[in-house]
C-alpha cells in the first residue's frame, strides 16, 4: 500500500513532537517494551483527506461523533522508542462516515490491516470529550512514570487524592503552578476496560493528570509535549517526596500559607478533589 496521504507542515510538526516524547518516555524508563500509548487528533490540520479504497477495519462501539475524524496513533504492540519511525510504529487513520471502523491512510508499515493502539476507543473518547468541552487539547499520552506509580501504591496516599496532591505540590512551587488542576486518582481497573476509559474521561474533565492506581498516568495537551509536561512535572513532585521518605524523613514541604500565596499570585484553581 503506498501512502495515500501527503502530510502538511502542521501534521508533520504534531508527529515530530510525538517522536520526541517517545524518546523522552523511553529515556526515563517509563515506556518499557510496548508500554504506553499516544494519540493525536489531526482532524483540524488534515481537513481534506483522500478517498481510500482500503478495507474498513471494523471497530465496535465507536462514537458516531468520531465519523470522518482523523488520528495519528501509536500502533498496537509497537514501542514508544520506535516512534522515531512514525510511519512504522504508528499510523494515521480516518474513521469512516458511519463510525463503523477506520481506514489506514498513512504509515502502519504500509499495511491496510495495521492495528492502532488497543486503547483506540478510550483515546477517541478522550479526544472527542476535549472537543465537546471546548478544550484545545488534541493529544493523549499514557505512560508509566515511576514515582507517580509508587505513590499510587502508598497505603494511605494512594486512596486519598487530597493527600496525594499535597505530597506532590508541596515539594516544589513549579509543581503547584504547572499542574494547577492536580492529579485525579482512578481506582484500579483493568486496562482496556470501558469502566477505566469512562473514569479517565471524567478525571481529565477537571484534572491535569489521571492517575491509574498501580498502573500509570494519562494526560492531554495541545500537543504531545504539553501532555508529557503535565506528567513529568507531577512525577517530579512525587519523586522529591519519595526521595525524602527514602532518606528517612517526612518533608516539611511548602506550608499551607505558601501554597495559598502561589494560588493567589498565579490565579491558580483551588484544590478540589
Ligand atoms: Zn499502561
Amino acid at each position: 500500500m503506498t501512502p495515500l496521504l501527503t502530510l502538511n507542515d502542521a501534521a508533520l510538526d504534531a508527529i515530530a513532537k510525538a517522536t520526541e516524547v517517545g524518546q523522552f518516555l523511553w529515556q526515563r524508563e517509563w515506556a518499557e517494551r510496548n508500554g504506553g500509548n499516544l494519540s493525536i487528533d489531526l482532524t483540524d490540520v488534515l481537513p481534506s483527506l483522500p478517498t481510500s479504497t482500503a478495507t474498513v477495519q471494523r471497530v465496535a462501539k465507536l462514537p458516531l461523533a468520531a465519523a470522518g475524524h482523523c488520528y495519528f496513533m501509536k500502533g498496537s504492540g509497537e514501542r514508544m522508542r520506535d516512534l522515531v519511525r512514525p510511519d512504522q510504529a504508528g499510523c494515521i487513520i480516518r474513521i469512516d462516515d458511519q463510525a463503523q471502523g477506520y481506514q489506514v491512510l498513512w504509515g502502519g508499515r504500509g499495511r491496510e490491516d495495521y492495528k492502532p493502539t488497543s486503547e483506540l476507543l478510550s483515546h477517541i473518547k478522550l479526544l472527542l470529550d476535549a472537543r465537546q468541552r471546548g478544550s484545545s487539547d488534541r493529544c493523549v499520552v499514557h505512560t508509566h512514570p515511576h514515582e507517580l506509580i509508587m505513590l499510587s501504591h502508598h497505603p494511605l496516599l494512594g486512596k486519598d487524592a487530597t493527600a496525594f496532591n499535597l505530597a506532590c505540590w508541596k515539594m516544589l512551587p513549579e509543581v503547584r503552578a504547572f499542574v494547577p488542576r492536580g492529579v485525579r486518582l482512578v481506582p484500579y481497573l483493568r486496562s482496556g476496560s470501558v469502566a477505566l476509559s469512562d473514569a479517565t474521561v471524567t478525571a481529565l474533565q477537571t484534572a491535569d493528570v489521571a492517575m491509574w492506581e498501580k498502573h500509570g498516568a494519562v494526560a492531554m495537551g495541545t500537543d504531545a509535549l504539553a501532555a508529557f509536561d503535565l506528567i513529568d512535572v507531577a512525577n517530579k513532585g512525587a519523586r522529591l517526596y519519595l526521595g525524602c521518605l527514602a532518606s528517612g524523613f517526612e518533608p516539611d514541604g511548602l506550608s499551607d500559607a505558601q501554597l495559598l500565596d502561589l494560588q493567589t499570585a498565579f490565579s491558580l484553581p483551588s484544590a478540589s478533589f
